[in-house]
Order: structure tokens, then C-alpha cells, then sequence
């Protein structure tokens, strides 16, 4: 057998359309973000820069706040709130990782839950888990797109999800057990990693570790979700799963580059564009 190669490209393409049309329906507003980068870490800069270029593409205004990392995390808590009042803005994102003087958790909870379109606020996270109006996480949500546009239902299915970080791990098995799928949590201290991921109907990859997940670790169908994002000796970018092997024992699977990634960033796009749509109602 030969896998269905999940082309996250794409899916994330067809979104960006449909978000489209949902920011030209929206007559008195135009969706508006916030991206607070603190200090001059490269990979910080470009994930911001792709985030803004991404809202230009899509209509969204973006509004990048640059701060020093020598700011004091009182000035920045009083920014955010200068945020949270602006009309013109619908969702805030502070860039991490945040210098050690700066409490993660209290420039978190600092942003209104309504506009924390990272879906990271203590108050986005219990709505996932008991239900009502939330922003999702933007990587394990667009990982469910991804599973709807291939119409994999996980009702009733094993997913096992390797890794447990409260960004992807965490709400991914919580999402995954809203369909009602059967959710096992692996992470860096589980006994025989094998034995778990070997019953995955859905095996979704997220611990951070090139070549984690070999075609022994995964059941012959089984539908394989990549979120690794590692450089192999060469620099390149790869998953955690050996995909030329698993490739040829998966029914689906996520390349890397061109699955998870470009999904995330939508995600952010359609949590921002929702939270415009509840302001203007
Ligand atoms: P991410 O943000 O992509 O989720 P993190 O580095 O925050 O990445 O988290 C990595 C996760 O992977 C942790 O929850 C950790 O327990 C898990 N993990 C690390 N090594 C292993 C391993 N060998 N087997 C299973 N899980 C692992």
C-alpha cells in the first residue's frame, strides 16, 4: 500500500479562500491582529513576518507592536491592555518564547480571552475541554480541518497522540475526544512507546524528535499526522516520522514541509477573523 498524501498546502489554500469571502461578508469591520515580538530571536522574527504577510494576503489589518527585550513586563502588560480596549483590534498574539524576566503566564492571562486567538488563556483552555465559545490552538485545530477535508471521522477510532506540551499534545487529545475518538497520551516517560502507537487508528506526532516514528511503530492504515518541525545534518526540515517508510504502510500521512505547517498559520487567520465576526454581532 501506498499512503494519501495529505497536502496541508492545499487544504490551507482552500481555507484562506473561504476566509476570504467571510472578511468581504463582514461590511462594518475589518478583522484586525496583534503581534507583539519582544527581542531579536531569528525564528521569532520570521514566524512574525509570515504571520503579518499571511493577514496582508487575506485583508486582515496587522499591527506589529516591536519591543526591546530589556522591556519590563509591567510595560508590556500595560501595551496588551491598550490592546485589549483597541477597537481596531480582534485578536492578540505575543510571540514566545518571552525573555526570563517576563512570566509566561502573566502576559497570557493579561490578554481578554476573546481576542487570545492563540487560544493559550487559562479561560480558552477550559472552554475547549467543557465546551462553549473558545479559540482553539491553532496546530491541533488545524489538524482537525485536516482530518474533515479527508474525511477521516474520528468517532470510534484509537488515536494516539505522542507528546503532551499544553500547545499541541494536550488540546490535541482533548479535540480528538470531542469526536469522540479513543485518545491515548504518549510523552518522553512512557514504557514502550511501540506498544501504544502500534494500536493507532490515528497517530498524530508531536514530540519534537527526528525519526521518533518508524514503519514498526504504526499499524498497517493507519492514518499518520506529522507536527515535527526538525532540521536534519543537512538543515533541512523534517518531521518526527520516517516518512519514506511509513509512507508505504500509512493509508494517509502528513509530509513535512507541506502538511501541519502551512495549516497553523490559518488557523490563526480563521481565529481572527471569527473573533471580528463575534465583535460585530
Ligand atoms: P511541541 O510544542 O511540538 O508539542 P515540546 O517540545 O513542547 O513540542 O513537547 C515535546 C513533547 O514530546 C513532550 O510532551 C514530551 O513528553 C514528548 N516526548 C519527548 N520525547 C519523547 C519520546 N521519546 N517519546 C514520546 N514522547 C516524547
Amino acid at each position: 500500500m501506498s499512503a494519501e498524501i495529505i497536502d496541508g498546502k492545499k487544504i490551507a489554500q482552500t481555507m484562506r479562500a473561504q476566509l476570504k469571502d467571510r472578511i468581504n461578508q463582514l461590511e462594518d469591520i475589518t478583522p484586525g491582529l496583534a503581534v507583539i515580538l519582544i527581542g531579536d530571536n531569528q525564528a521569532s522574527k520570521t514566524y512574525v513576518s509570515m504571520k503579518q504577510k499571511a493577514c496582508e494576503d487575506l485583508g486582515i489589518y496587522s499591527k506589529l507592536v516591536k519591543l526591546p527585550d530589556t522591556v519590563k513586563e509591567s510595560e508590556l502588560l500595560d501595551i496588551i491592555q491598550e490592546l485589549n480596549e483597541d477597537q481596531l483590534i480582534h485578536g492578540i498574539l505575543v510571540q514566545l518564547p518571552l525573555p526570563a524576566h517576563i512570566s509566561e503566564t502573566s502576559v497570557i492571562e493579561a490578554i481578554y480571552p476573546s481576542k487570545d486567538v492563540d487560544g493559550f488563556h487559562p479561560i480558552n483552555i477550559g472552554r475547549l475541554q467543557a465546551g462553549g465559545e473558545a479559540f482553539y490552538p491553532c496546530t491541533p485545530n488545524g489538524i482537525m480541518k485536516m482530518l474533515e477535508f479527508q474525511e477521516i471521522d474520528p468517532a470510534g477510532k484509537h488515536a494516539v497522540v505522542v507528546g503532551r506540551s499544553n500547545i499541541v499534545g494536550k488540546p490535541m487529545g482533548q479535540l480528538l475526544l470531542g469526536k469522540s475518538a479513543t485518545v491515548t497520551y504518549c510523552h518522553s516517560k512512557t514504557a514502550d512507546l511501540k506498544t501504544h502507537t502500534a494500536q493507532a487508528d490515528i497517530l498524530i506526532a508531536a514530540a519534537g524528535i527526528r525519526n521518533l516514528i518508524t514503519a514498526d511503530h504504526i499499524k498497517s492504515g493507519a492514518v499518520v499526522i506529522d507536527v515535527g518541525m526538525n532540521r536534519d545534518e543537512e538543515g533541512k526540515l523534517c518531521g518526527d516520522v520516517d516518512y519514506d517508510q511509513c509512507r508505504l504502510k500509512a493509508s494517509a500521512i502528513t509530509p513535512v514541509p507541506g502538511g501541519v505547517g502551512p495549516m497553523t498559520i490559518t488557523m490563526l487567520l480563521f481565529n481572527t477573523v471569527e473573533s471580528a465576526e463575534r465583535f460585530s454581532r
